[in-house]
Parts: C-alpha cells; sequence; structure tokens
C-alpha cells in the first residue's frame, strides 16, 4: 500500500516554493501555460522524503502511515530531480532533502518580502564603503610617494614632474573604474588634488612651495571626507573643502550657459 499525498497537499507543497524545483542546483520553474486557455502544464512532483511504501528510498518503517503521507514528508522538485534523489540515498539523505525544502522556502518568502531588495542595498552600502577605504590607501599612498619625490636625491626635477603626474594618474584612474560608487565629489575633490601635483617641480631644481602647500592642504581635505563616511557608504559633501565650492561654482556657471544656448 501507497501512502500517496493528498491533492491539496500537494499543491501547499508546490505552493511554498512557488512551484519551483526545490533542489538549490536546478530552482526550475514546474509550471507554465498550456496551449489551450484554461489549462496549466505541471512538471513538478511531490516527491516523499521517506519513500510512500515499503522497499522505497529512505522507506521509515517506525512512521505512521499519515505521517508519511504528511505536508511534512513531502518536498516539491522537478520531474528530473525527482528521479535524481532516488538513484542515490546516501547523497539525497532525509537530512538533505529536509535542508533543500527549507531553503526552499525561506527563498521564496523572501522574494515576497522583497527582502531581495533590502540585501542589494546592504551589498552596495558593503562595496561602497571598500571603495571609500580604498580610494582613501590610495590617497594616502600617493601623498607619500609625492612626499618621497620631493625627498629623493640625485634625480632631475624633469623625472620628478613625470613621475608626479603618473602618480596622480594613479588615482584618477581609480576613481574613473569606480565611479559607480564614489560621489562625484569625493572623485573631484581627490582628482583635483593630485591634478597638477606635477607642478610641484618646476624646470628649475626646486619645489614650488605655494603649489605644494595648496597640494597639502587639498590631501588633508581629501582624507578627512574619507574618514566621514558613513554606513551607507556616503560621504558628507555639505561641508564644502575649495576645491568642491569651485566645482560648484564652475557647474551653476554651466548651467546658467546652458540656459542662454
Ligand atoms: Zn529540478
Amino acid at each position: 500500500m501507497r501512502d500517496d499525498f493528498s491533492k491539496p497537499a500537494k499543491e501547499i507543497l508546490a505552493k511554498r516554493v512557488s512551484y519551483k524545483c526545490s533542489n538549490p542546483k536546478c530552482k526550475k520553474i514546474t509550471i507554465g501555460a498550456h496551449t489551450l486557455i484554461d489549462k496549466t502544464i505541471n512538471l513538478g512532483v511531490a516527491a516523499h522524503i521517506h519513500a510512500a511504501s515499503i522497499g522505497g528510498p529512505r522507506y521509515c518503517e517506525e512512521m505512521k502511515s499519515e505521517d508519511r503521507k504528511s505536508i511534512q514528508n513531502g518536498i516539491w522538485l522537478c520531474q528530473n530531480c525527482a528521479k535524481l534523489i532516488d538513484t542515490d540515498i546516501c547523497r539525497y539523505s532525509p537530512k538533505e532533502l529536509l535542508k533543500w525544502k527549507s531553503q526552499a522556502e525561506n527563498e521564496s518568502l523572501s522574494i515576497i518580502n522583497n527582502d531581495f531588495n533590502q540585501h542589494y542595498n546592504s551589498s552596495l552600502f558593503e562595496s561602497r564603503i571598500k571603495v571609500n577605504e580604498k580610494l582613501f590607501n590610495e590617497v594616502s599612498e600617493a601623498n607619500s610617494l609625492i612626499n618621497e619625490l620631493i625627498n629623493l636625491t640625485g634625480i632631475s626635477n624633469k623625472e620628478r614632474h613625470n613621475i608626479g603626474y603618473y602618480i596622480g594618474l594613479q588615482v584618477a584612474q581609480f576613481i574613473q573604474d569606480n565611479d559607480f560608487y564614489i560621489q562625484d565629489e569625493i572623485g573631484l575633490q581627490c582628482i583635483g588634488t593630485f591634478v597638477a601635483v606635477s607642478d610641484i617641480f618646476d624646470s628649475k631644481n626646486t619645489t614650488r612651495e605655494e603649489t605644494l602647500d595648496n597640494f597639502r592642504r587639498n590631501v588633508r581635505a581629501s582624507l578627512k571626507l574619507l574618514k566621514s563616511i558613513n554606513s551607507d557608504g556616503i560621504i558628507d559633501t555639505t561641508k564644502k573643502t575649495p576645491l568642491m565650492a569651485r566645482y560648484n561654482e564652475l557647474l551653476e556657471e554651466n548651467s546658467k550657459d546652458d540656459f542662454l544656448n
């Protein structure tokens, strides 16, 4: 005698996983449109975790008949996966199948609850935080390289100028590569800090003190801003640095031009 599931039990099993196969490596949708307008095609199976009859896979002698046909003993699978779990009962043990079942049910529930969006947001925040931390390191690193360059002996100022230019370019490249995560104003502040850094080294073998002072002020402002990152990965750009303020002025001037044209 077989302890088959009732029709309502099968339906509940299917609906609790949104009619998707519960095998985490499969996840196939098992229901779809029939060519007849009032019919559906079902390729899903309510499979028994412990077999429905003696000699079947994972049969449990001690189990009562009513438990064998209960929802607790069922798992919704596509036809292929329903066959698969009966080919290797060591691999597809009751414990493993119950794990699939609860994962699939949780997943189905989380889609309804929009947990996906929450998850997406939290990973976006994490990425933003990471990128800003990396940018902080990039700026610190570039700053110490420039300082080393100033004190380096046995090298012409032309070479210093070229090396300084490439150091600045590295920061700009990092910002460009990660511009999805970096706020415009932070990007501008950091690029602006390094854009004219090579000018510190003029053609004579001296450093331009004024350019150097400017650079140091901007490095401090950049690092301070990057340290103000919050738990969403956002930096407070309301406290404008001179570079940011200038950028905003330029933006405004440009938009005025747009209107005149
Ligand atoms: Zn499947």
